[in-house]
Order: structure tokens, then C-alpha cells, then sequence
């Protein structure tokens, strides 16, 4: 079986998988967490669409976007997929990607209607250890699959992974896949925010009172 990733050679699936659930488990670092040349590229990104906030694509409210760090009070990312209307197309090494944004209280997930869960395997989404007021490259969303839903192919459904083995990198999962069985290139493993997720009534943290 094999997946192919956008621009690279073909590669074995065996090659590209490292292991089960939590082997995985470390940071991963790409080296663009406020740095000039991220901050520089959102500022020039936003001031090409004359924007000078962004709303959250969860709780929808505006945020504004400062000149310097922390450029915003949560952070960005970019995914293949447009995940809301706000979110404006730039390029970025030579792929276009849309610019997303969720802001501080949704990645921490403090308020009961702030917090969102998987539809499928009902696990809460955690954004609470991602960097504030930078850039993620990659969809932070699919970085992460809770679940075996998420390794599916967008078209004809069946399993691209086994339901235990994870990509080397969260990027990875922002990368066009062909499905071995029909053949379909696409984002597979970035999927839209409302097939996955639901808002769960629950508080993430419960504060010790
Ligand atoms: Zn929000
Ligand atoms: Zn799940
Ligand atoms: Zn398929």
C-alpha cells in the first residue's frame, strides 16, 4: 500500500509511519515560532486583503492582529482547507493555504461553550499546548487524530492508516495523500471543523474550588 505526499517522491507507507499512539508524542518544532520572517509574512498577508483583525473560526469573534509579539491573543496556523470565509488564501513555499486563527479562550477551552469534541470517539480537542501569538504551518486540527474517523479518505472512506499508526510529523498531516483504493488526491486527513467536532457542554479544566 502506499500514500504519496504532495511533491515528494512516492513513498511506502511503511517508511513514512514510526509507530502506535504516544511513541510519536514529542514537540515538534519547525523552527518558525517568532521568528521576522512569520511575523512579516502575516502582516504582509493581512495588509494584501486590507485586514487588520481576523475572527476566531471557533467562537467567530474578532481579534485583533499587533505589529509585533505576540502578533496575536491566540494563534495562527495554516491549513490546505478553508475552514471558514475569513480565512484569506496566501502562499506559502510555493503551496496556497488559508490563514486561520483561533484565539486563546477556545485553544484553553476554559468556558463551557468554548470547548469542542470529537463527534466520533466524543475526546475533547486540546489547544492548550500550542504556542500563543505565532504560527503554526500546518492544520492544527488534523495534527493530532484522536481517532480512526480522521484517518479515512475524504472520498471513498476506507481506512488510509492503520487505526493505530501515526505520521512522523503533525505536518504530515496537512499533506495531499493519494488514496491507495480509489485513487482520489486530496487533504484527506484535514477535514472540515464541523464533520469532526461538536460543542460539548462539559468545562475542560474544572477548577478546584
Ligand atoms: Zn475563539
Ligand atoms: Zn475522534
Ligand atoms: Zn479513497
Amino acid at each position: 500500500m502506499y500514500v504519496q505526499l504532495f511533491g515528494c517522491e512516492e513513498v511506502k507507507v511503511d517508511e513514512l509511519f514510526i509507530g502506535p499512539i504516544g511513541e510519536n508524542a514529542e514537540i515538534e518544532d519547525e523552527g518558525n515560532h517568532g521568528n521576522d520572517e512569520t511575523r512579516l509574512f502575516i502582516l504582509s498577508s493581512l495588509a494584501q486583503s486590507q485586514m487588520s483583525r481576523v475572527a476566531c473560526i471557533l467562537c467567530e469573534e474578532p481579534m485583533l492582529v499587533f505589529d509585533r509579539y505576540p502578533l496575536v491573543d491566540g494563534s495562527f496556523f495554516l491549513s490546505p482547507k478553508q475552514h471558514s470565509t475569513g480565512c484569506i488564501e496566501v502562499k506559502y513555499e510555493g503551496r496556497p493555504l488559508f490563514l486561520t486563527c483561533v484565539c486563546m479562550a477556545c485553544l484553553d477551552g476554559l468556558s463551557t461553550n468554548r470547548v469542542i469534541n470529537c463527534r466520533f470517539c466524543g475526546e475533547i480537542w486540546d489547544g492548550s499546548n500550542l504556542v500563543l501569538g505565532t504560527m503554526y504551518s500546518y492544520d492544527i486540527f488534523a495534527a493530532m487524530p484522536c481517532c480512526a474517523e480522521r484517518l479515512k479518505c475524504n472520498n471513498c472512506f476506507k481506512l488510509l492508516l492503520h487505526p493505530q499508526q501515526r505520521l512522523n510529523f503533525y505536518s504530515d498531516y496537512s499533506h495531499c495523500v493519494t488514496c491507495p483504493y480509489c485513487a482520489t488526491q486530496d487533504t484527506h486527513f484535514v477535514k472540515p471543523l464541523s464533520f469532526c467536532y461538536t460543542k460539548s457542554n462539559v468545562v475542560r479544566h474544572q477548577s478546584i474550588a
